[in-house]
């Protein structure tokens, strides 16, 4: 049942995305009926599958209205789904949005600002990859809170998709990118929200966090401006999961969603193998180091936070000894971290040489508990 700002925001939406599942880049592979409908209508490339992933964004789990800029949330509820397709090499296709909004926000003008600067963060990072919005439903929260869920389809060529459960004892682990970054950022954000209700507080913030007053719209995606905020606007590693299965690099690969230590126990238990990796070898984010420096989280390590810190979004995968891995995939920085090994057990391997049991322990958000 639809009620008035029901109705006109999906009026929006869809002179927005347009009814065949339009993007910048025109229109959509594949995409028969987009929104308007009963149902989307989809053409599937031939010789491909298709991946299916769905993801909750939740106010006061995933974001908190008060920290993230709307833009940000409508970028991270995208990006969380689309990281899944890049984890399985998937080429992301379309997508739909469940929204359950506020009712003030579907009646009141000025609240609906807030609804339309999430489409234009989750409209950019759309654009970007190229994915249309095809499909959803509106509906109001009775409990107050934005509450998004994302559904992604993707297409693989059949049988190639890259699983949890292809590592072998033996095989290299790489991770993409830059650990703890998103972690980081968070502690800041914590900071600067308790900074303006008391007191004020030493540690100074990066250059690197300030947000420009333009930043709302000449914020672009690809900039190197957004990459500086890995909890804001994480970048999904598409481009590298396509080609780790193009080139068929990896046996095994997940994205980084979790923490390093939860989401590599996942890829171990899928897989039958332990792991053992070095602290040494870790890409730490600089932020990372920089907020332990300043003390700004309160008990965690700058290792602490590559480890357990969750939400990077960055591609963790395993690889045989004898597949020439690139330091760099489409320009994102890969690191060898480790290797599978026989067995169950997952241990971390410090600068002495030290070994110790690396227990999963995944970020929880916005509570620091582990
Ligand atoms: P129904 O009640 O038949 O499900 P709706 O009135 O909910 O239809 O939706 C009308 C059209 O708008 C459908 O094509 C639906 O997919 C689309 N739609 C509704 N909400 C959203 C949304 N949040 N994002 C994208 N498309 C949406
Ligand atoms: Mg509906």
């Amino acid at each position: 049942m639809n009620n008035l700002g029901e109705l006109s925001l999906i009026e929006h939406i869809r002179s927005e995305w347009g009814a065949a599942g339009r993007t910048s880049h025109g229109l959509a592979r594949g995409v028969v009926l987009g929104i308007g409908d009963d149902c989307a209508i989809l053409r599937p490339p031939r010789g491909h599958e298709l991946l299916v992933t769905t993801d909750f964004t939740l106010e006061g789990s995933h974001f908190r209205r008060d920290w993230h800029p709307p833009e940000s949330v409508g970028h991270r509820t995208l990006a969380r789904g689309l990281s899944d397709l890049a984890a399985m090499g998937a080429r992301p296709w379309t997508a739909f949005l469940s929204l359950a909004l506020p009712a003030k926000m579907l009646t009141s003008r000025s609240e609906q600002a807030w609804v339309k600067r999430f489409f234009t963060g989750l409209r950019r990072l759309a654009d970007r990859h190229a994915v249309p919005l095809v499909g959803g439903d509106t509906s109001e929260s009775s409990g107050g809170l934005v509450l998004a869920d994302i559904v992604l389809i993707g297409s693989a060529p059949a049988g190639r998709a890259l699983r949890r459960s292809g590592g072998r004892a033996g095989d290299a682990l790489y991770v993409t990118g830059e650990l703890g970054g998103a972690a980081a950022e968070l502690a800041y954000m914590e900071l600067r929200a308790t900074k303006s209700k008391s007191k004020p507080i030493s540690p100074r913030m990066p250059r690197t966090l300030a947000i420009p007053r333009s930043w709302r719209n000449r914020w672009d995606p690809t900039s190197k401006s957004s990459a500086q905020h890995p909890q804001l606007f994480p970048q999904p590693r598409l481009a590298v999961g396509l080609a780790l299965l193009r080139r068929r690099l990896a046996t095994a690969a997940i994205d980084l969603s979790d923490g390093l230590s939860t989401d590599l126990a996942h890829l171990c238990r899928e897989s039958g193998v332990g792991a053992q990796i070095s602290s040494a070898s870790l890409p730490i984010h600089p932020l990372a180091l920089q907020a332990r420096a300043a003390q700004v989280n309160r008990a965690d390590t700058a290792l602490e936070l590559a480890l357990h810190g969750g939400e990077d979004y960055e591609l963790l995968f395993a690889a045989p000894l004898s597949a020439r891995v690139p330091r760099s995939i489409a320009g994102v920085r890969i690191t060898r971290i480790g290797s599978l090994v026989r067995g169950s057990s997952i241990s971390l391997m410090d600068p002495t040489g030290r070994c110790s049991p690396l227990q999963p322990g995944g970020w929880e958000h916005f509570t620091h508990k582990h």
